[in-house]
């Protein structure tokens, strides 16, 4: 099975509701989002899928949150904008696009919110 791997980063500020301790303050990341792609079968050029098609689509999602305040912002008005939470819904937000088709398939975003911790979500 082929794996590709596209990064991008948007930049957004956050607290965590309940939680005992300095994220319950707000502050604010510079995140970093992994979107994987995984197929067994290659097109006629050798390609899974383009890179190129993959990065448009993760950043128009990413778009959405950037320079944003995530608490306001629906789901994240109710449910704690943790980034196990943001890797769901970045996650179901892109697995329906078209780029993808039976044989890519978007297999899972990693949430990096510092350089040493991250949320992988999968299906
Ligand atoms: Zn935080």
């Amino acid at each position: 099975m082929y794996v590709l791997k596209v990064e991008e980063r948007f930049e957004a500020a956050h607290y965590i509701r309940g939680y005992n301790g300095k994220c319950a303050r707000l502050h604010g990341h510079n995140w970093a989002v992994e979107a994987e792609v995984a197929g067994n079968e290659l097109n006629s050029l050798g390609i899974l899928v383009d890179f190129k098609d993959v990065k448009r689509e993760l950043k128009a999602i990413l778009e959405k949150l950037d320079h944003d305040f995530l608490n306001e912002k629906p789901p994240f008005n109710e449910i704690n904008p943790t980034a196990e939470n943001l890797a769901k819904y970045i996650f179901d937000d892109f697995f329906s696009n078209e780029i993808f088709d039976d044989n890519a398939k978007l297999s899972a975003i990693t949430v990096w919110e510092s350089p040493k911790s991250s949320v992988r979500y999968s299906l």
